[in-house]
């Protein structure tokens, strides 16, 4: 039998005592509710907006920390409430400056999270689920065990400690991750509300980026909800029949369907970019770049092609530049704009499907 190790001893003791004293976890109110709260607290409602601030915007883990409320009201409410979020385990970067982080949640689970500073814009890809009920063929992600779904507030708190420990403006956020969000799509967009509030970490709607493998009921709500983020479908084959094998969703999701929404969301809401990850003899020959162009012919959107970035837990390569090559050029006749992703963080598997899986399967 293990001994556990002081940290885990601590952990466990502030669980325990948090549970004696009934002490709830104030980050996980969204602004609406915590208004809610102070409100039952014979608060007013910028009481509420200063926590959010402070949490937020401010970094504080700790009611002290709030200097502009007195000192009275901090004291009850540490008495009443703890401030917990995710825990930085582990950063590693990469040659070309990208970084992955592993956090470890208050269940001590593990998350993953990239960031990718490329010039002005300093993008960081957060994780949705623990784990991914998708369990897609190629990914190493749906190799892990499908744990749970991410609350709001721990999706939120990747981009938040990122930034602060980078020190840098995050400008860019894709929900790219670990997880398929549209499956754990309230979450989502409780993410979505901290990050772009101006009491929260002021990222813009319009530099957000949901990705989904075309999840139609998701995708509908996220069409006629009120965010202005954009969608990015990884549609990765173009013949149905190879799709349904690889992406096992994608069977009650069909592709049809998943195109006209995509039409539809183009049209009203912003661009929807299709992914196109494209794996050594699976997906990478000249008929299914032909069969991809039909495909898209009547959809304003734009085309990212990303080879498979490899990894020690999968059978699956990258092609040759020689097959990519081929493969861009031919989707130059196509209307849409096509896009050759670099490959960054490879040597760190931080490479989209690559998330968290190692380490996990690694430890058993
Ligand atoms: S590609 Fe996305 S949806 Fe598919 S298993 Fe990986 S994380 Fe899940």
């Amino acid at each position: 039998m293990h001994s556990p190790s002081t940290e885990n001893l601590d952990l466990l003791c502030s669980v325990l005592y948090n549970v004696a004293m009934r002490r709830r976890n104030i980050k996980r109110f969204r602004l609406e509710p915590l208004c809610e709260l102070m409100a039952t607290l014979g608060q007013n409602t910028y009481r509420a907006e200063q926590i959010f601030q402070w949490i937020w915007q401010k970094n504080a883990t700790d009611f002290a920390a709030m200097t502009n409320i007195s000192k009275a009201f901090r004291n009850s409410l540490s008495q009443k409430f703890t401030i917990q979020g995710l825990q930085k385990r582990t950063v590693k970067t990469a040659h070309d400056g990208s970084q992955k982080y592993l956090f470890r949640t208050n269940d001590s689970k593990y998350v993953e999270s990239v960031f990718i500073p490329e010039g002005k814009r300093k993008t960081v890809c957060v994780s949705t689920q623990i784990g991914c009920p998708v369990q897609c063929a190629f990914c190493a992600t749906g190799r892990m065990k499908f744990s749970r779904n991410l609350r709001a507030h721990e999706i939120a708190d990747q981009a938040r400690i990122v930034q602060h420990d980078t020190n840098t403006k995050v400008t860019n956020v894709v929900f790219m991750g670990m997880g398929e969000p549209l499956l754990n799509l309230q979450e989502t967009l409780g993410a979505i509300e901290i990050n772009s509030s101006p009491i929260g970490l002021s990222i813009s709607q319009r530099h957000t980026t949901v990705s989904t493998v075309g999840i139609l009921q998701g995708m509908r709500t996220l069409l006629n909800a009120p965010f202005k983020v954009k969608l990015a479908i990884s549609l990765n084959f173009a013949d149905e029949n190879v799709r349904n094998e690889m992406i096992p969703v994608a069977k009650n999701n069909p592709l049809k369907e998943v195109l006209q929404i995509a039409k539809e969301y183009s049209r009203t809401k912003s661009m929807v970019t299709f992914e196109y990850v494209m794996i050594k003899n699976l997906n990478d020959r000249l008929r299914d770049a032909r069969l991809l162009v039909s495909l898209l012919k009547d959809i304003p959107a734009k085309i990212n092609l990303i080879p498979y970035n490899e990894h020690p837990l999968m059978p699956y390569k990258r092609p040759s530049d020689e097959r990519i090559g081929q493969f861009y050029n031919y989707l130059l006749t196509a209307p849409q704009t096509v896009t050759l992703r670099k490959s960054r963080g490879q040597e760190i598997q931080a490479g989209c499907g690559q998330l968290a899986a190692f380490h996990v399967v690694k430890k058993k």
